[in-house]
């Protein structure tokens, strides 16, 4: 072959010219080839399919998420917003203003509503200029910009960005274009898009913005940090007066209004409550509000946390949240000072609800919140309930299970042997061990009933009335035992959150809803994607059950330990707790209008000392009277069948016969006591009985010692003697 080529070389032209005009050639060819190549893959890609879709754009995007909080007219109010780093709200373009569309075609784009997407004008020049990398582009080049978030200074990156911008163009109108750039926009302090820049910077919505302040945003845009109006305002102002000029030059605006603008004074303010800021510190309850969306969307829609959070803080979502904003903020007015607190170092929880299931509102902690999703001891933190345990543990599912009844006798003596101590013991002693009443007991909160009253029950049938019918979350298997059950000194505990969401059966007629922190949350579109309808509520005791549980916990409130903390002018139920070690107080209570539990103590438990009365009731008494100010006085609900009012035996506990020192007492219609014969107790286990002597008071011939009726586990064993003589309500007589 090379020789063939040599030989007709040499009868024609010159190898180097040949070989000059081959490579000519070639060089022609490969220019021909890329060439046409550029153009049918341009015109395919021009006249294709969209490349960029605008609508799917604007609900996939990176968009502030919004939490909504109804007013006292039913309207929803923004409470905070949700942003990573991105604050981003978009706006119709009809909800803008008439000037700042203008104000970008006058200062980037003046033949934006001719061009087809690329001012080729301007692209020459650019290339003549700056060598075509950079300069000239539209505002449809520039959207194109924004929204592939490509920006390093190439040809090929050029190049699709005109191909992208002329295929935008065939599939939008002019209207659509400058509204999608003017909510993707980068204007300084985390801002993109006019909305939010306007809300920053002058605390107001774009569509109140006049001419001058439009152009100051603007002008921001060609260089964000040099012509950021807080940062550097002397520059901003010299480049939003030639936007001005500008303007006025292309016919946009009248010379009245350029001289306005000119002459206008700008007001910034840094509005630091919508600006990109790390230490925006969300309240207690808008914390709770997205741990529990988050937690939602994760069980819902199976995604990990950290989609789950993305979604939270870039997906645009509406979050409608429960809080009540007025209970909330008397909430914080006393929890934000240490006024009922007994030193710098003691802190708080509280919740309360509704009987919806509905939190109204939640306190953390005590004193000033300092951070974004710090410990929220209300939701976070279980601790030891102590003695308000007793109602869902003790009495509630006994009054449920007819294991016990409102006037039933025990003896107030320690009742078993743990550990080779008797056990349990009274805070104030066992006051010579006399029988009582389960309603005076529990108003008494004496250990040594509700420890008698959980034999009757059973220790199984207790721990699952609190896991599946309470719903208390920090169960530990240990806790299904005396101590736990009966006193409250379990695990881990419980939270003021689920303490009150159990509470509110008693003010409800028994049913258990889950409780709730928002209504509902929509997308960026509109849809809901969570709704607080699919909350699990369920009937966690008898109708009548509720309704004999209310009236004994408001004998706690009326004669029991719980008087100091009646809410003032609402008829109150309530139930006071301390730990064996003292190192937590509560108090768990209700009106007809809401449930609220609050703990007190050391966030490393250590013994409460230097307090008056109950600090938990001090604090609920606080907090309830200034919620309930105001509002009438209502009853709470009664079941309407169930319940029957009777008189019964203060001596025996049984139903009053003729002769029978009386007193008043609710019990189940279908499980009603005897009637008294003879003023001695013969309803428990068979052969133990003996008499009553009236409210803490009188002698008892059994347990003289304090230590009389010493019964395993199963309880309720007759080691009590006979009675010899009723007693009747005399207290104290030896
Ligand atoms: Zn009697």
């Amino acid at each position: 072959m090379a020789k063939a080529k040599t030989k007709k070389s040499k009868k024609g032209l010159s190898k180097p010219a040949l070989v000059i005009i081959g490579t000519l050639l070639t060089i022609a060819i490969t220019i021909i080839a890329v060439a046409l190549y550029v153009f049918i893959y341009s015109y395919s890609y021009i006249h294709g399919d969209l490349k960029i879709d605008l609508k799917e754009y604007r609900y996939s995007q990176n968009q502030t998420s919004f939490v909504y909080a109804y007013d006292s007219n039913g309207d929803p109010v923004e409470v905070t917003r949700l942003f990573g780093t991105i604050n981003r709200v978009w706006v119709d373009i009809e909800d803008t203003n008439p000037y700042i569309a203008k104000c970008y075609v006058g200062l980037e784009d003046k033949r934006f509503y001719e061009h087809e997407g690329v001012d080729w004008t301007r692209t020459i020049a650019a290339v003549v200029k700056y060598g075509g990398k950079q300069g000239g582009s539209t505002l449809t080049q520039q959207l194109i910009k924004n929204l592939t978030e490509e920006d390093e200074v190439t040809y090929v990156r050029k190049y699709k960005e005109i191909l992208n911008a002329l295929n935008l163009e065939r599939y939008y109108s002019k209207e659509d274009i400058i509204e999608a750039y003017l909510n993707t926009v980068y204007l300084s302090h985390g801002c993109y898009g006019v909305k939010t820049a306007a809300e920053t910077y002058f605390g107001k919505e774009i569509a109140d913005c006049n001419l001058a302040e439009s152009a100051a945003l603007a002008a921001i845009t060609q260089f964000p940090s040099k012509y950021d109006p807080i940062l550097n305002p002397e520059n901003n102002k010299k480049r939003r007066n030639y936007c001005l000029k500008l303007m006025l030059e292309q016919d946009l605006i009248t010379k009245k209004e350029y001289n306005e603008a000119v002459k206008y004074e700008i007001k910034f303010q840094l509005n630091q409550q919508t600006n990109e800021d790390a230490n925006v510190v969300y309240s207690y309850y808008t914390d709770a509000v997205i741990n529990q969306v988050e937690q939602d969307l994760m069980s819902k829609y199976g995604y990990t946390a950290k989609t789950a959070s993305n979604k939270i803080n870039y997906g645009g979502l509406r979050i409608y949240s429960a809080v009540d904003l007025d209970i909330q903020s008397a909430m914080d007015s006393v929890y934000e000072t240490r006024e009922y607190v007994a030193d710098d170092s003691v802190q708080s929880s509280m919740t309360i609800m509704d009987y919806d299931g509905r939190v109204v509102g939640i306190e953390g902690g005590i004193g000033e919140k300092t951070g974004r999703r710090e410990l929220n001891r209300a939701t976070d933190s279980p601790r030891q309930p102590g003695s308000t345990i007793k109602p869902i543990s003790v009495y509630g599912p006994a009054i449920d299970t007819g294991a016990t009844y409102w006037s039933k006798m025990y003896a107030n003596s320690a009742s078993m042997t743990i550990n080779g101590q008797a056990w349990p013991k009274n805070q104030g002693g066992y006051g010579g061990g006399n029988y009582v009443t389960v309603q005076y007991g529990l108003a008494q909160s004496y250990n040594t009933i509700s420890a008698r009253v959980l034999s009757d029950l059973g220790l199984n049938t207790s721990y699952t009335y609190l896991k599946d019918k309470f719903c208390l979350k920090h169960l530990d298997p240990g806790d299904e035992s005396y101590s736990p059950l009966a006193t409250g000194s379990m695990t881990h505990g419980a939270t003021s959150l689920e303490m009150a969401a159990a509470f509110q059966t008693f003010g409800n007629g028994g049913v258990y809803h889950q409780p709730y922190f928002y209504y509902k949350v929509e997308d960026a579109s509109g849809n809901v994607i969570l709704d607080k309808a699919d909350y699990d509520n369920h009937q966690a005791i008898e109708e009548s059950s509720a309704e004999i549980m209310n009236r004994l916990l408001r004998t706690v409130m009326s004669m029991g330990t719980g008087t100091p903390y009646n809410v003032e002018g609402q008829t109150t139920f309530g139930k006071t707790g301390t730990t064996d070690n003292d190192n937590d107080r509560w108090f768990v209570g209700g009106t007809p209008y809401y449930v609220a539990a609050v703990w007190y103590g050391y966030d490393i438990p250590r013994e409460i000392y230097n307090v008056w009365n109950n600090p938990a009731g001090n604090l609920f008494k606080a907090v309830m009277d200034k919620v309930h100010s105001g509002l009438d006085s209502k009853e709470f609900p009664e079941a309407e069948s169930g319940v029957t009012e009777g008189y019964y035996c203060t001596n025996s506990g049984m139903l009053a016969s003729n002769g029978c020192s009386s007193d008043l007492g609710y019990y189940k219609s279908d499980d009603m006591p005897s009637y008294c014969s003879g003023h001695y107790y013969d309803g428990g286990g068979g052969d133990s009985g003996g008499d009553y002597s009236g409210n803490g008071g009188g002698d008892s011939t059994s347990g003289q010692s304090g230590g009389g009726g010493e019964t395993t586990a199963s309880g309720g064993g007759g080691e009590q003697t006979q009675p010899e003589e009723p007693q009747e309500n005399q207290p104290d007589t030896e």
